[in-house]
């Protein structure tokens, strides 16, 4: 029985068994389970004196803290649905996801965008607001159309009293944006189901208890960052949330606070492994790091599970589908065992889902080891992407099975091993070529800090295979580095696999979830042709 999850029940019955228990801390903030309680009842009633009601749409614009979550119970007691922007997209990006979600309110720091203090007003015209509540000051001479009121005073005087809403398991509860990875971000809505379903699971499989203290080192408005909150929180567990992701801090906290679980991306795994208090840190705290939302290289998770000393366990899953459906487990993380070549699977099935592989082409189910389309079943499907029916239906099919966009084979054994989105497939040639297992080979050079490969425009090959690379700091020059890295993948693979060229570049365009932008790698060298989407 998931009902117990859905957020507004949970937290009432938290409430009521540990009133003084710590819940939550972000920076110098720290709030007990009544006091956050009341303070998420203050949003409701301000929430509800605006007309907001079950249903209507409330948007969030900044960055990870307190408001984030006050608003979202908030919404979630009120039965009104939250929606959270990626603060991270230039203006007009974060305008167009505010129109598109048509919010009634939206609660946001102006200044909280990287380009800082335009976001505001001009995008908000669009979107049909009725309030504009501020975290922060408005850019100088703004004079938005919406009344305008800051988030303190917004709130002061509101009684702190729970308007009462029980959530129905069909009904919305948030929507989130996908990463925008692959072309414009789109909404996608959860069911309170999808989120209870989520909260029994991290009960159940990820080992989420009441004396978890969990660090989220996530952005909230992603998937992995909020759903990874909320997992403790169902619980009863203290959750420590981070503003920023910086790997030094995610150290400190680790040790100040005795943190027992967290999720991260493989970037910040990278990062952290590079830092120079992962020597000394005392990590003994930690019971498992969960890691995944983009590809991992082998030879970075060798090092952790080397580094860490605690269980690894990798997640994959998608915006929608409320984030995981599969995982591995920590027992299948043995470098020196037999099933080391389990590092490179994505685990297996969460219960109550099914997996299977498609030929993109015709529809065909394929057998183990062929490598297609990933298609997924299960209760953590979302509704629906918000005010898209086409593009819906297009992602899930009458019998309810979605398309990932993930290319992946299944083994006999039922482990999922994913090979890139079917979009970052590169045909050369008539040959497939997964630009992960070139990744890792590179990954694996001494001389190379990041990796990314992408398909090009090639007369004779249709495509052919590129390597964007930042060298490792003290590596040759170009001239000599990069006919050293193409030797370098002859020796280790299959020639049609082999990049034809290298770019050195000091950086690669990631999101905000650490993904890189391979459509922003591509760009550049397509202009003027035409790439097919498969
Ligand atoms: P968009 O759909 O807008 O292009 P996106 O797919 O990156 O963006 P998300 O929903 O945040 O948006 O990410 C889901 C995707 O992340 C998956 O489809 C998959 O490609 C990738 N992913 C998630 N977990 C893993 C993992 N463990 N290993 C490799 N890739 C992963
Ligand atoms: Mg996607």
């Amino acid at each position: 029985d998931v009902a117990p999850f859905a957020p507004a029940t949970f937290l009432r019955q938290q409430v009521e068994a540990h009133p003084e228990a710590p819940m939550l801390l972000a920076g110098d903030d720290q709030r007990t389970w009544a006091e956050f309680a009341s303070r998420a009842a203050q949003v409701a009633q301000a929430l509800r004196a605006e007309g907001v009601g079950p249903g209507d749409r409330v948007a969030f614009v900044d960055r990870n803290g307190l408001p984030h979550f006050e608003t979202l119970f908030g919404c979630a007691l009120l039965g009104a649905v939250h929606v959270a922007v990626n603060w991270r997209l230039a203006p007009g990006e974060v305008g167009a996801v505010l129109a598109d979600a048509q919010a009634r309110v939206v609660v946001a720091d102006p200044g909280a965008g990287g380009v800082g203090g335009r976001l505001l007003p001009d995008q908000l015209a669009a979107t049909g607001a009725r309030r504009l509540v501020l975290l922060g000051p408005l850019p100088e001479g703004s004079a938005p159309d919406v009344p305008v009121v800051g988030y303190e005073a917004w709130l002061a005087d509101r009684p702190a009293e729970d308007p009462g809403h029980q959530p129905a398991l069909a009904e919305p509860a948030i929507q989130l944006y996908t990463s925008g990875t692959t072309g414009q971000p789109k909404g996608v809505v959860l069911s309170q189901a999808n989120l209870a379903t989520a909260m029994a699971t991290a009960r159940r499989v990820f080992g989420i208890r009441a004396d978890t203290v969990s660090l989220v080192a996530m952005p909230l408005f992603h998937i992995g960052g909020i759903g990874w909150a909320l997992a403790a929180m169902s619980q009863g567990g203290t959750s420590v949330v981070l503003r920023d992701v910086d790997p030094g801090v995610v150290l400190d906290l680790v040790e100040r606070h005795r943190v027992t679980e967290t999720f991260v991306v493989p970037a910040v795994l990278m990062a952290l492994l590079a830092h120079p208090r992962i020597q000394d840190a005392d990590l003994s705290s930690l019971r498992t790091v969960f890691y995944g939302a983009s590809p991992i290289a082998e030879d970075v998770l060798v090092r952790c599970l080397d580094r860490f000393g605690c269980g690894f366990a990798q997640l994959y899953g998608m915006t929608e589908t409320t984030g995981a459906i599969t995982m591995l487990a920590p027992e299948d993380h043995d470098p020196s065992g037999p099933r080391r070549h389990l590092l490179r699977s994505a685990g297996r099935p969460l219960p109550g889902v099914e997996l299977r592989v498609v030929d993109p082409a015709d529809g065909r189910l394929l057998p183990p080891g062929q490598v297609g389309e990933v298609q997924t079943r299960s209760p953590f499907t979302m509704l629906g992407y918000f005010r898209k029916p086409e593009e819906t239906a297009a992602t899930i099919d009458p019998e309810g099975w979605l398309r990932t966009g993930d290319a992946g084979s299944l083994d006999e054994e039922g482990y999922l091993f994913l090979h890139d989105r079917i979009k970052d497939m590169i045909v050369s040639g008539g040959e497939n070529v997964y630009p992960a297992e070139v990744e890792n080979v590179l990954l694996g050079h001494p001389q190379v800090a990041d990796a990314a490969v992408i398909g090009v425009p090639d007369d004779r090959w249709g495509e052919t295979v590129k390597a964007v690379v930042v060298p490792a700091p003290g590596a040759p020059p170009a001239d000599e580095l990069a006919p050293a890295l193409l030797a370098y993948c002859r020796e280790r693979l299959a020639h049609y696999k082999c990049p034809t060229s290298v770019d050195l570049v000091p950086s690669l365009p990631r999101n905000p979830t650490g993904k890189v932008l391979k459509r922003v790698l591509r760009e550049p060298y397509w202009q003027g042709h035409e790439r097919r989407i498969r």
